[in-house]
């Protein structure tokens, strides 16, 4: 069945679908939006796409006709009838009903060939962060990963230095992606429609990765530096080494009386370099 908002809302009301808020289940029913977030996203007959929580597949339909490979997975399995009626004539789309999180996508991967991994996901908040942890964590080789979250959720994850969004989580994801802003979306093009505004972002490897002596080191140091966020670096690095603290800080035009928020990932990537010497 060639996809369609009316036909969406048909299938849903068909199935009897209740949307679970819990599960973060507002369906984009707009195709423009869907196209924009393929178009962007830069999909091809190369990729093998994972899309987190296909919902009533909507944007999967597309994703289908575009990549090489769509492996879906969705939790909530009374999707099951949608989903196989949607879907079922593409031969290129598998639909996995688990809870992505704790699935082995390791072992998964291995059953496929293909030149670029992508993931896509229309998320609720909550989930977005643990899954690109997944992927930084099981070491998986991912090219992009392209979420649409609440606006202000996005906002966080683009945070710059100097910043209040500016945290340890940002310079983590900051050291292995490239983080842009794809689209804006309306609240409007959801079914049912979510109190705000959405945006599109993907998290692009970088090509070129900073050089450390001692990742380990570099993501403690980071941690450290805003355990207390309010405090400078000499409150928060007592148990480090300040003298060589203070002399790579200066080289940099900062100071112990600095706070984390103000320095920039390479002056950390600095600091862990020359406290592993
Ligand atoms: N992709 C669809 C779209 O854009 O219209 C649906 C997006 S809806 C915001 C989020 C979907 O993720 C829901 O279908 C929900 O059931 C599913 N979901 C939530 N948590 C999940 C998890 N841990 N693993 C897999 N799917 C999940």
């Amino acid at each position: 069945m060639e996809y369609s908002p009316t036909k969406l809302q048909q299938l849903l009301n068909d199935n009897n679908f209740n949307f679970k808020k819990s599960l973060g289940q507002n369906f984009i029913v707009d195709e423009n939006i869907i196209d924009a977030i393929i178009h962007k996203s830069k999909i091809d007959k190369d990729t093998l796409v994972i899309e987190v929580g296909p919902g009533a597949g909507a944007l999967t339909y597309k994703l289908g006709q575009v990549a090489k490979q769509v492996i879906a997975y969705e939790i909530d399995t009374r999707l099951k009838d949608i989903l196989n009626q949607n879907l079922g004539c593409f031969d290129n789309v598998d639909i996995i009903f688990e809870d992505f999180l704790k699935v082995d996508l390791t072992s998964t991967l291995k059953k496929y060939k293909y030149d670029k991994l992508y993931v896509i996901a229309n998320l609720p908040y909550y989930i977005t962060t643990p899954i690109i942890m997944k992927f930084i964590e099981e070491d998986i080789d991912v090219d992009k990963i392209v979420v649409m979250v609440q606006k202000e959720v996005g906002d966080r994850f683009k945070a710059k230095t100097g910043t209040k969004d500016y945290n340890s989580l940002s310079i983590f994801l900051n050291y292995y992606f490239e983080i842009n802003k794809l689209l804006d979306v309306s609240k409007n093009v959801f079914l049912p429609k979510p109190k705000v505004d959405s945006i599109v972002i993907e998290f692009k490897q970088r090509e070129t990765k900073l050089i450390l002596k001692n990742k380990t080191l570099f993501f403690k140091l980071i941690k450290d530096s805003f355990k207390q966020k309010r405090k400078t670096l000499k409150n928060n690095l007592r148990d480090y080494d300040l003298s060589k603290i203070e002399k790579t800080l200066t080289r940099y035009n900062f100071s112990l009386s600095s706070r984390a928020e103000q320095i920039p990932i390479e002056v950390f990537a600095a600091l862990a370099n020359d406290l592993s010497e």
